[in-house]
């Protein structure tokens, strides 16, 4: 079993019921819907497939509804070129929410290209956003493929140079650094989007150009107030793609629930070349704290197009897990590319390779002195005993699946199973690093949760006959002796 997550985002090219299904076979843990495309009935579809698949399968599948936030897009409706040093016009124009709205106004050959002087203008679809930009600012299209330097503002429109051409398309991405701190990280839309995902109780609520601590605590609030049920909430991801969230990354951390590495908008607002460090530093302190992190964006970029990556692709998903990420995810390769499932496959060849060398072990000391909880208390003392006993795997009963990821980040040879009687909890342990989880309803005492535990584990041949077993009860969910607890079983 592989121990790195993967999360695949899910789109036209993997959205039907067999590419979805080979993907979890492949070893997908978590299915991503970026809410920057498609429209609520196909997300609700979708969401309810992948449930489906996942139970036959035997496989816990997470489900992360990706807020987009203050993202800019291009809203011409048609595309156009722009070549080297031409002088062109920006402005804002608000495309409708709904698909069928954008499809109407291309019909009716709404969005010119070329204005009344001639020049070309390139539209941009958030509110606000031209009113911030100064002369000489860049605006940066398709992660930065296209370049273009503002020259002036006359009230709500920008006269610019293009310093690098190319195709405009219509809904690509769009970057103005240093305009991004004004801009707040959840707009209307993100609500709207937030109702719907939390009536389809996902598993994990991401949140794009998260700046500070407060906008999580602020999105956390949200979901406590609009979610139905209050255990097991939704987990939130704090997308680091900001300066400002690099600056603020420790207490983001201390707010959040999991991070994710959004190297792609990262690698425009930062210089590029701080990109690997600031994964490798990014990487470190979450495990220290023991949240889950995920490293995205162009992974197997490629393989978008072709059935193989590119050497240095392999090397850098070899390398995010060495870094020690919990997760690993793909983007257009799984939700638009050609080789969905091939790129599913080929990230967990390449993650099982490297997890069987020494590289991604991890280094004495490399946790720090961090036993500030009973739990973490607990989960360290399990695994000197995991080491020290000859356990094959070690057994965690955990309910939040707190005392799990105490245990995950000791990054333990030895499997780990834990046993839950909450199903977000387990859902949510998808993204957790070489975590299998089970649900386990109450248990009267630690003597019935112990050997149900072993019971699952013989039922499902995880392991053999006398195998040894470390137990850890962080907080176990037994209705007598509230009692943490550590031992050594032998499979019977
Ligand atoms: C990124 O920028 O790397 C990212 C994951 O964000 P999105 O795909 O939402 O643009």
């Amino acid at each position: 079993m592989k121990r790195t997550k993967i999360i695949a985002t899910i789109g036209p090219a993997s959205e039907d019921k067999k590419t979805l299904s080979e993907m979890i076979r492949k070893g997908m843990n978590v299915a991503r819907l970026n809410f920057s495309h498609g429209n609520f009935s196909s997300h609700k579809r979708i969401i309810k497939l992948v449930r489906r698949l996942g139970e036959k399968l035997d496989v816990p599948v997470g489900i992360m509804a990706d807020l987009q936030g203050p993202r800019i897009r291009v809203s011409n409706s048609q595309e156009f070129s722009v070549a080297k040093k031409e002088i062109i016009r920006v402005v804002e124009f608000l495309l409708p929410e709904k698909t069928s709205a954008i499809k109407n106004l291309i019909a009716r050959g709404v969005g010119k290209i070329v204005g009344k002087n001639k020049t070309k203008i390139l539209k941009l679809d958030l509110k606000g956003v031209v009113k911030f930009v100064k002369a000489g600012t860049d605006i940066l299209i398709e992660d930065g493929l296209i370049k273009i330097k503002v020259l002036e503002r006359k009230k709500n429109v920008l006269r610019a140079e293009v310093i690098n051409g190319g195709i405009i398309k219509p809904r690509k991405g769009v970057n103005i650094p240093g305009i991004s701190a004004r801009l707040g990280a959840i707009t209307q839309y993100d609500k709207k989007v937030l109702d719907f995902a939390l009536s389809q109780d996902v598993d994990f609520v991401a949140m794009s150009f998260v700046r500070t601590a407060e906008e999580i605590n602020y999105l956390k609030g949200l979901i406590k107030r609009k979610s139905k049920r209050k255990s097991g909430l939704a987990q939130v991801v704090a997308k680091i793609e900001r300066k400002e969230a690099v600056k603020n990354f420790d207490k983001i951390l201390g707010a959040t629930d999991a991070v994710m590495v959004a190297r792609g908008d990262l690698g425009i607002e930062m210089p590029q070349s701080d990109l690997p460090i600031l994964q490798k530093e990014i990487v470190a302190k979450c495990l220290r704290s023991g949240k889950p992190v995920i490293v995205a964006t162009q992974m197997l970029d490629s393989m978008i197009r072709n059935p193989r990556p590119t050497r240095a692709e392999v090397t850098d998903v070899s390398n995010a897990v060495i870094d020690h990420a919990d997760a690993l995810m793909l983007s257009g390769e799984t939700a638009s590319g050609k080789y969905p499932v091939e790129a599913v496959k080929t990230m967990s060849e390449i993650i099982r390779r490297t997890e069987r060398s020494p590289f991604d072990d991890l280094g004495h000391g490399f946790l720090g002195d961090q036993t500030s909880s009973v739990s973490a208390a607990v989960a360290q003392a399990a695994h000197e005993l995991l080491k020290d006993s000859g356990s094959k795997a070690i057994v965690v009963a955990s309910v939040s699946g707190f005392t799990a990821r105490m245990i995950t980040r000791h990054r333990p040879e030895q499997k780990i199973f834990v046993m839950t009687n909450n199903e977000k909890t387990h859902n949510q342990l998808s993204l957790v690093w070489g975590v299998r989880s089970f649900v386990l309803p109450d248990c009267e005492d630690l003597d019935e949760l112990i050997d149900k535990s072993i019971e699952t584990i013989r039922r499902k041949k995880l392991l053999g006959k006398k195998d040894k077993v470390v137990i850890v009860a962080g907080r176990p969910h037994v209705k007598k002796e509230h009692m943490s607890l550590v031992k050594v079983e032998e499979i019977r």
